[in-house]
């Protein structure tokens, strides 16, 4: 059986291209351009709570690092370096060489250096750091959204919780709106370019992980502010529009998780600015809605109805 050494240089040293020092040694060394701050953030996968056990590991592999990529989008930041902690079962070789494979591909999308990590015997679970670079102070932070602020998110949104909820067979779906959903799913695309493009407009951003009131609701607490939303401008996709006479699918529009899109808030000013960054990336960028100094968050439709979500997003100590 392959060493805990072998295993490292097998499936996780690869050649690095903005690293001083990589794997192989106690410690990495990179070095950040001048005039820049680190941008560092650390996320936890846990067999059974963040994904199912029997998850393809090709697809494991990009997600877990996919996830943390997503963070660096949100703070506006340039993702460049990650290290990978990282406890199996058994040195199942064939589930390690797949892991390694969908985590390079992510890495090699967007440009990170694995510069090291840790690996050990034990429960499955990943742990990834991101690292990444901004000019110093342009970060878009989840405490910088202003009274009168337009609230935008990019892509669709709630097709990963239906996918989601298809696979754990509380939601039925048929076999093609799976293979149309699942990839929300498995393979998130970090918005790494739209969170670099959004860096002098934006004044408040976050990723859409936990779904979506939950997430604006940070920024609304960290900014101290309300909001208003209109149901009809939420992007979502056609699968999601047809099942959306269904009041669960409702909350997974609103509140499913693992959507990894971006919402932020903007100044009124630069509407037409953000539109044009939206042709530029080839993204779908939506405004649906406007904070406001009165706190609470208020959804309605188009023709003014309130909407009663009692949603909250996910809350790992709060089910
Ligand atoms: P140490 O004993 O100093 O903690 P390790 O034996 O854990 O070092 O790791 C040896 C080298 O391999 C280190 O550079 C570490 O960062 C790297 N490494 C270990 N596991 C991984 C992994 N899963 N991915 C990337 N690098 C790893
Ligand atoms: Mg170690």
């Amino acid at each position: 059986m392959a060493s805990e050494f072998d295993l490292i240089r097998q499936y996780f040293t690869r050649p690095t291209s903005h690293t001083n020092l990589g794997v192989g040694d106690d410690a990495a060394l990179v070095t950040v351009d001048s005039g820049h701050e680190l941008a560092i953030s650390v996320d936890m996968l846990v067999a059974g709570t963040h994904f199912l056990a029997d998850t393809d590991p090709r697809q494991l592999g990009w997600k877990s690092l996919a996830v943390n990529i997503s963070d660096m989008a949100a703070m506006g930041a340039e993702p460049k370096w990650a290290t990978l902690a990282i406890a199996l079962p058994a040195a199942d070789e064939d589930w390690i060489a797949a892991f390694a494979e969908g985590f390079f591909a992510c890495a090699e999308r967007f440009k990170v250096d694995l510069i090291g990590g840790d690996t050990t015997r034990g429960p499955l679970c990943i742990s990834v750091q991101i690292m990444g670079q901004l000019p110093t102070g342009q970060a878009l932070r989840r405490d910088g959204a202003k009274a009168g602020d337009e609230i935008w998110v990019s892509g669709q949104l709630g097709d990963a919780a239906l996918a989601l909820n298809h696979l754990l067979s509380k939601y039925p779906l048929t076999d093609d709106e799976l293979a149309i959903t699942l990839p929300a799913l498995l393979q998130p695309q970090p918005r790494v370019a739209l969170g670099l493009a959004l860096s002098n407009i934006a004044h408040s951003a976050i990723d859409i992980s936990d779904g979506l009131l939950a997430d604006l609701g940070h920024i609304l607490n960290a900014s101290s502010l309300g909001a208003e939303l209109c149901l009809d401008d939420i992007p979502r996709s056609v699968t999601m529009q047809r099942h959306l006479i269904n009041p669960s699918v409702l909350n997974m529009l609103l509140a499913g998780g693992d959507d990894y899109e971006l919402c932020f808030t903007a100044p009124a000013d630069a509407h037409d600015r953000i539109l044009l960054i939206a042709q530029e990336l080839g993204l779908a960028l939506s405004c649906i809605g406007k904070t406001r100094a009165e706190p609470g968050l208020l959804v309605h439709d188009r023709q003014g109805n309130i909407i009663e979500t009692g949603a909250s997003g996910f809350d790992h100590f709060r089910q």
